[in-house]
């Protein structure tokens, strides 16, 4: 699963540009990040390998480190082209084959050789949904029918949204930074202002809080975001470091990301966070998630 140019979407996230494609700039990147260790976007390329149990035990013998995570699951070796690139001598010689057919930009710098070829996405979404905190696309998928299934979504959401979705470790994630983009941020404002539930101090209720209050605080905030995108772009103008700038803009904020994730971690995902304990936005997301891909229960498999 994946493609030269899933890589370069995955590092071009960073500056808000997943969509741009320009072969020739793209090769490049995947030189630089490469040569400069910047790996992260390597890990949404996902490879799955038919084969026994035992050449996966061979492999895991010869790690040259345990930070290289390689799966086994239903007749599969699962790896992501990250790993592959850290324990490539380890694998039987025809996989190198396929993934320089499949991969051509990437396997031949990874060889030191010049790419003569490129792989593009066949679409840059498969499907898209709108939840009122933001959108979700689906990119890519792997089925085998195993509990390693993966899956690529692109995210748009608030930023204390994607904290919450950052805690589920178990997959990679690549995401904008304003200390790259400059273009105004955006914000979501919710419909209304639920109240605080009293029974559990993490909740909400359904319920607005009583009038005046919920018209008069949604105007004030409205007010103070327009403020801080007024200061932010001021202080960007005058050459503060977007860095440092961004640290007045709220968790309002929207961000995107990219999540490439295995089956039993999306199900734990989704079972945590469309749990009524969940916050409504987050929910909302994992919701749309459950639609789209289903719910298959892998996670349940754990004790813990
Ligand atoms: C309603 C709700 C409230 C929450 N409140 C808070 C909060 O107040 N503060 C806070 O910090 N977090 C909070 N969290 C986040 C929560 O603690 C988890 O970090 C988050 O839900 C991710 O779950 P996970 O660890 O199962 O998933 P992942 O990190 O994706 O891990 C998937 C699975 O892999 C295994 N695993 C992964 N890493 C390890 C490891 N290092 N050791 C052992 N097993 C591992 C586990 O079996 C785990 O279930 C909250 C979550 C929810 C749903």
């Amino acid at each position: 699963m994946g493609s030269d140019q899933r890589i370069v979407r995955c590092a071009r996230v960073s500056f808000g540009k997943d969509e741009q494609l320009d072969i020739e700039r793209d090769v490049k990147l995947i030189r630089y990040l490469l040569e400069h260790k910047h790996a992260s976007p390597f890990e949404h390329v996902i490879i799955a390998l038919e084969s026994d149990k035992d050449l996966w035990l061979s492999i895991l013998k010869g790690l040259p480190s345990p930070a290289v995570q390689i799966y086994y699951s239903g007749g599969y070796i699962w790896l992501n082209l990250r790993n592959y690139i850290n324990a490539r001598d380890l694998f039987p010689e025809n996989l190198e084959k396929t993934l320089s057919e499949h991969l051509p930009a990437t396997m031949a710098v990874v060889k030191n050789e010049k790419p003569r070829d490129y792989s593009k996405d066949e679409a840059y979404l498969k499907e898209r949904v709108e939840t009122n905190a933001g959108w979700l696309g689906l990119v890519d998928s792997l089925e085998l029918g195993t509990d390693m299934d993966y899956y690529t979504f692109v995210v748009e959401c608030p930023l204390f949204v994607a904290r919450q979705w950052h805690r589920h470790r178990f997959g990679s994630y690549n995401e904008i930074s304003r200390r790259y983009v400059s273009y105004e941020p955006s914000f979501y404002i919710p419909p209304y202002l639920r109240k605080q539930a009293l029974s559990n101090k993490q909740a909400s209720l359904e319920e607005p809080v009583e009038e005046p209050w919920n018209s008069m605080f949604l105007k004030k905030i409205g007010w103070y975001i327009q403020d801080l995108k007024e200061l932010y772009k001021n202080m960007t103008e005058k050459e503060v470091a977007k860095e440092l700038a961004r640290g007045i803009l709220p968790q309002f904020m929207n961000t995107r990301f990219y999540w490439t994730v295995p089956r039993v971690s999306l199900d734990n995902f989704i079972a945590l966070r469309t749990h009524e304990g969940a916050q409504r936005e987050i929910r909302e997301f994992a919701t749309a998630i459950r639609n789209l891909v289903g719910y298959r229960g892998c996670d349940k498999k754990l004790r813990l």
